[in-house]
C-alpha cells in the first residue's frame, strides 16, 4: 500500500474509529448504568404506590379505633355489651369489622361487644372465643406490653396478631385509654376478605387507575382479588404484606408490560441505534478511505502519465531534430540518405501529431465535448482502410498483417473516423505488444445483435487480473514495470469511450505470453 495512503488509513483511524468506539463501549456501560436506574425508579414508583395502600388501610383501621374507643368512653359500665340497636348501628360503621373485645389486662376478663345474634348456639360460642382469645393476648404478652409503652409516650399504635384457626378473621390490637386514665387492652376481628372487597376495593381501582394492576392475596388460601382485570398471582412485579393483615399480600403489576420488558425494550432500540451508528461510521471511514485511496492512485497515475507522455513526446521530437541537424550541416552526401532522414523526419512528426492528437480528443471526452457524427457505413470499409494504410507500414516491421472480413455484415451506423480511430489504437498496441511473434490479424464478423471488428495479435497478453483495468483511464499493467514499452495508458480509455458513445461492447481475451484479442462489438440497426 502506497506511504500516503496508509498514514491516512492511521489518521482516520484515530479520527474517527477510535472515539466512535470509545463512545460505543461508553453508550454500552452507561446503558446498562441507566437501565439499572430505570428499574430502581419504577420500582420505587411500584412500590410508593402499594406503600398508599397500606398507608390507606392502616388509616381506615386507626379511625375505626378512635371511633370505638370514644365509643368505650359513652359507656360506663362495660360488662360484655349486647345493647341490639345502639350496637348495630355502631357496627354499621365498620364492615367487615365482626367482633370487638377489650381486657384491663392480659390475663383479665374479656369483655365483648357483639352485634345481636338469631343464633341459639351464639352465646355458648362467645365462650369459646373469649378463652381463644384469651389465649392469644397470653402467648402475645411481648405484643401487649409493647403497645401499652407506645400508649404511654401518648402514641396508639395497631398490631395485628396472628391468629389460630379456632377465630374466624384478623385480630388487631390496640390500647384505648378511658377519660380516667386506665389503659385497655381492645382488640378487633375483622375478616379481611371482606375488608378488601368493602374499603379497599375503591381504593385500589383509584390509585391502579389504567396503568397498573393491583391485587390483594393470600397463597395459602387461594385468594385472590383484583383492582380490575384479572391477573395471575405469577404475574405480579412486585408485592409487599399487608402491614394490618400480615398473612395477605398486596402486589402490583404493570398494565400490558412488565418493566423487564420496557426495559429490554429500551436496551434493545439503544443497542440497535448504537449499532447503527457504528455501522454508518464505519462505512463512512470505508467510503472515506477508498476515496482518498483512490485519490492518491490517480495523482499518482496523472505524474506516471505526465511522465509517460513527455518520453513519448520528446522520443520523437529529438529524432527529428537530430535529423534535421545533420541534414541543415550538409553532411550527407548521397541523395538516398537524405530521402531516408526526410523519410524518418516525416514518420516521427506523425507519430507526434498522433501522440498531440489523442491526448487531444482523451481531453475533449474528459470534458465531455467529443461529438460522434453517425453516418451509415460499411464496418468493413472502417477497417479495410485502417488495414491498407497499415499494411506497409506493418510489414517494414517484420510483421504478418491480414484482414479476415465477413462480407454479410450490413450497413450500420457508426462514426467512422471514431471507429477507425479506435481499430488504429488497438493496431497501435497490437504492434507495441508484440513480441517475438509478429502477427497480427484484423477479423470482422456478426454476433448475436452487434457487427464486430476484432485485432488478435500474439504478444505478451494480459495477466488476467489487469483484463479489467486496461480499459480505465492511464491504467498501465505493472505501471510500465513488467514491460518497458512506453505509452499513455489512454488509447484503451479511448477506445471504450468510442465504444460507449456507439451504444456497443468490448470484449476482450487475453493469455499471457500468447496474445491478445480485442473485439469491439456495435449494435446493428433496428430494421
Ligand atoms: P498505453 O499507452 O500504455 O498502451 P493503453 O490504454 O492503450 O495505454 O493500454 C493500457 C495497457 O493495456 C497497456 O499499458 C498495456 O499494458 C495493456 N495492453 C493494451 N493492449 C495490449 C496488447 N495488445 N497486448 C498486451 N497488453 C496490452
Amino acid at each position: 500500500m502506497n506511504k500516503t495512503v496508509k498514514r491516512i488509513l492511521v489518521i482516520l483511524i484515530i479520527l474517527i474509529l477510535l472515539p466512535a468506539a470509545f463512545l460505543t463501549i461508553n453508550e454500552m456501560t452507561s446503558l446498562n448504568q441507566n437501565e439499572e436506574v430505570i428499574r430502581r425508579i419504577y420500582s420505587n414508583q411500584l412500590d410508593a404506590i402499594l406503600y398508599s395502600v397500606n398507608q390507606y388501610s392502616e388509616d381506615v383501621v386507626s379511625d375505626w379505633a378512635s371511633k370505638i374507643d370514644k365509643f368505650h368512653d359513652e359507656l360506663d359500665n362495660f360488662d360484655d355489651v349486647e345493647i341490639s340497636s345502639t350496637i348495630d348501628s355502631f357496627y354499621s360503621q365498620f364492615p367487615s369489622l365482626s367482633i370487638i373485645f377489650v381486657a384491663d389486662s392480659a390475663d383479665s376478663e374479656i369483655k365483648l361487644i357483639v352485634e345481636q345474634n338469631e343464633d341459639n348456639n351464639f352465646l355458648n360460642k362467645l365462650g369459646e372465643f373469649k378463652k381463644s382469645v384469651k389465649n392469644i393476648l397470653s402467648e402475645n404478652q411481648l405484643i401487649v406490653d409493647r403497645l401499652l409503652t407506645y400508649k404511654k409516650a401518648g402514641y396508639r399504635k395497631l398490631e395485628p396478631i396472628i391468629t389460630d384457626t379456632t377465630i374466624d378473621g384478623s385480630i388487631l390490637l390496640f390500647i384505648e385509654e378511658s377519660p380516667e386514665g386506665l389503659k385497655r387492652i381492645t382488640g378487633m376481628v375483622i375478616d379481611p376478605k371482606e375488608f378488601t372487597y368493602r374499603i379497599l376495593s375503591p381504593k385500589l381501582q383509584e390509585v391502579a387507575r389504567q396503568e397498573f394492576l393491583i391485587s390483594v392475596f393470600n397463597r395459602e388460601e387461594n385468594y385472590q382479588f383484583n383492582s380490575s382485570k384479572d391477573f395471575k398471582v405469577g404475574e405480579v412485579q412486585q408485592s409487599k404484606s399487608l402491614w394490618i393483615f400480615p398473612d395477605y399480600e398486596i402486589g402490583i403489576s404493570l398494565v400490558g408490560q412488565t418493566i423487564e420488558d420496557l426495559v429490554q425494550q429500551r436496551a434493545i432500540t439503544n443497542i440497535l441505534l448504537v449499532g447503527l451508528l457504528t455501522v454508518v461510521l464505519i462505512l463512512g471511514v470505508w467510503i472515506v478511505y477508498r476515496n482518498i485511496k483512490k485519490e492518491v492512485e490517480l495523482a499518482q497515475i496523472k505524474s506516471d502519465f505526465v511522465s509517460n507522455v513527455s518520453h513519448e513526446l520528446r522520443t520523437p521530437l529529438s529524432l527529428i531534430s537530430m535529423f534535421s541537424e545533420t541534414l541543415e550541416m550538409d553532411r550527407i552526401k548521397t541523395e538516398e540518405k537524405k530521402k531516408e532522414y526526410y523519410s524518418i523526419i516525416s514518420q516521427e512528426a506523425n507519430r507526434l501529431g498522433k501522440i498531440v492528437n489523442s491526448i487531444l480528443n482523451f481531453s475533449k471526452m474528459e470534458a465531455g465535448k467529443r461529438q460522434f457524427n453517425f453516418v451509415e457505413s460499411y464496418l468493413n470499409d472502417v477497417a479495410e482502410n485502417v488495414f491498407r494504410s497499415y499494411k506497409f507500414h506493418l510489414e517494414q516491421k517484420g510483421f504478418t498483417f491480414s484482414i479476415v472480413k465477413d462480407e454479410s455484415i450490413p450497413i450500420i451506423s457508426i462514426d467512422e473516423e471514431a471507429v477507425s480511430e479506435a481499430i488504429v489504437n488497438l493496431v497501435d498496441n497490437a504492434v507495441k505488444y508484440s513480441d517475438s511473434k509478429k502477427e497480427i490479424t484484423i477479423l470482422t464478423g456478426m454476433q448475436n445483435n452487434f457487427a464486430f471488428v476484432e485485432v488478435e495479435d500474439r504478444g505478451i497478453g494480459i495477466p488476467p487480473k489487469d483484463q479489467g483495468k486496461v480499459f480505465e483511464k492511464f491504467f498501465r499493467v505493472g505501471s510500465g514495470n513488467v514491460h518497458n514499452i512506453k505509452g499513455s495508458g489512454i488509447g484503451l480509455s479511448i477506445v471504450k469511450h468510442i465504444v460507449d458513445a456507439h451504444k456497443g461492447k468490448v470484449e476482450l481475451s487475453s493469455e499471457v505470453n500468447k496474445g491478445s484479442k480485442f473485439r469491439l462489438l456495435f449494435p446493428l440497426n433496428k430494421s
